[in-house]
């Protein structure tokens, strides 16, 4: 029998990149062991930082990180999952440009596929809205928040320039918060700096929550004083409301209200992939994995789940851990020990637990709310906060350099407000490029 193990992670993101650091470290120069990462992005998403992509604060690429840039001793394919079968130890990615599937074989799997955009099955939001969830979404909002202002500034019908100047976010969690706090800052700036024929009184923002307050992750004293700061920068936040309907030019809310509005962005909640809430062993009702205190399914024990696809009940509370980043990073170190321990033999395995210090969020330009160790901050002192714990968890050196230097510009300058267009992707599909099948069980063959 081959002395060879194979592991293969499944996804790049928090969970992913982290279990692959630590494992390349764990089994440095170990050639029994092989190491495969597949992910439909060929980068890692630093997301805590993705809200300042929609206002231009800060470049895509500065929070991005090529996968590969990671992988001191694995492969990475650039592919989208399409099932896992767990009885056979296999895995069907389909090959990122033209199509084609294969399969790889595991004898320890990672499963750390995150989250997608929950629409709860209303068809026209999800055709009309505007998403925060990957690099290419928060281009889309920067760019259509351009596009807004100079359609505005060029418009003297007052009604419409209203509804271009309408932004609508659904969603009171740190994603659509801190984005209506971004765009917010932007519009206004951008409308004082440079468009004013476009009035400051014909700009409306609209933060939609179905909740009582803001940010219930922070509780009610603190979500509601970050709600006091929105509403007095402009904001208008709609509490205990849901967004039931969408078309071009509106949003429906649950009391019948329709907004008038050229955007919408959508940050209401999570679904999980089918691969994952179709996959044949022990599911929540949510769809997410449910696994045991090591992290694995209680079926496969070779099998480990985390991040926001995995349930993970806290010993503590009770309670699910919630779907963030902090908790995806500390599950990867109890995923790479188990697997370590695993793999050389020992038999005490770790169990997850994990006690957050610290909770924050960023409201606009020197505003965030931050709890940490117990004590409260908020205005500029907790942005501080916020700016240098985030900026110290970012991976790499250049990706801190190059954020660091674009918050030090945005103190120096005003925003940029180049309108980038539709972007032209050459289709590989008809070329014929064969795979490499060295690592592969290429059952389904180049046809
Ligand atoms: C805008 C925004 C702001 C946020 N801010 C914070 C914050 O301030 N603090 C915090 O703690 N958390 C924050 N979060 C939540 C945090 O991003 C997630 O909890 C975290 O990313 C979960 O890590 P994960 O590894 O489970 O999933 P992800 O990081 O989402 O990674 C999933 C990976 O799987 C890949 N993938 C998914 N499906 C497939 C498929 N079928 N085939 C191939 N690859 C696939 C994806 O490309 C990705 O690489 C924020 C999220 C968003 C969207």
């Amino acid at each position: 029998m081959s002395q060879i193990k194979k592991i293969l992670i499944l996804g790049g993101g928090f969970g992913g990149i982290n279990v692959l650091k630590l494992i390349q470290n764990k089994f440095k120069n170990d050639h029994n062991i092989r190491i495969f990462i597949v992910s439909q992005d060929n980068y890692f998403l630093y997301t805590p930082m993705l809200p300042q992509v929609t206002s231009g604060l800060i470049h895509s690429n500065d929070i991005t990180i090529p996968i590969r840039k990671l992988c001191k001793q694995a492969e990475f394919y650039h592919a989208t999952i399409s099932s896992i079968d767990l009885e056979q130890k296999l895995v069907t990615i389909t090959r990122t440009f033209d199509g084609k599937v294969h399969a790889l074989d595991y004898d320890y799997l990672v499963i750390t596929l995150g989250s997608n955009t929950n629409f709860f099955d209303n068809e026209n939001i999800e055709k009309h809205a505007f998403v925060i969830k990957t690099v290419e979404d928060a281009i889309s909002v920067n760019s259509q928040v351009i596009n807004m202002l100079e359609n505005a500034a060029q418009t003297s019908d007052i009604d419409f320039k209203k509804k271009l100047m309408t932004f609508t976010v659904v969603g009171g969690g740190f994603a659509g918060v801190e984005t209506m706090g971004e765009i917010n800052q932007l519009v206004r700036d951008s409308v004082k700096n440079f468009y004013p024929s476009i009035g400051e009184e014909n700009i409306s923002m609209n933060l939609v929550v179905s909740k009582e307050f803001i940010l219930s992750e922070l509780g009610p004293k603190l979500g509601k004083k970050a709600g006091e700061y929105l509403s007095k920068v402009g904001v208008n936040i709609i509490t205990n409301t849901k967004a039931v309907d969408a078309g071009e030019d509106f949003v429906q809310l649950d009391d019948g209200k329709i907004i008038p509005c050229m955007t919408l962005i959508w940050a209401a909640g999570i679904d999980i992939d089918p691969v994952i809430s179709e996959l044949l062993c022990d599911h929540h009702k949510s769809g997410k994995l449910k696994v045991d205190s090591f992290l694995r399914l209680f079926e496969h024990e070779e099998v480990f789940a985390l991040g926001d696809c995995a349930l993970i009940t806290n010993p503590l509370t009770g309670q699910a851990y919630p779907a963030t980043a902090q908790n995806a990073i500390h599950q990867s170190v109890t995923v790479s020990n188990n697997l370590h321990s695993i793999i050389t033999g020992k038999t005490k395995l770790e169990k997850f637990s994990f006690k957050s210090n610290g909770i924050m969020t960023t409201l606009g330009r020197k505003v965030s709310i931050a709890v940490v160790f117990g004590l409260t901050f908020n205005g500029p002192l907790a942005w501080l906060i916020w700016r240098t714990y985030y900026l110290s968890r970012l991976p790499m050196l250049e990706k801190k350099f190059q954020v660091a230097t674009s918050w030090m510009a945005d103190l120096l300058f005003k925003r940029d407000l180049t309108f980038i267009g539709l972007i032209k992707n050459k289709s590989l599909t008809k070329v014929d490029m064969k795979f490499d099948t060295s690592s592969v069980k290429d059952f389904f063959k180049d046809n």
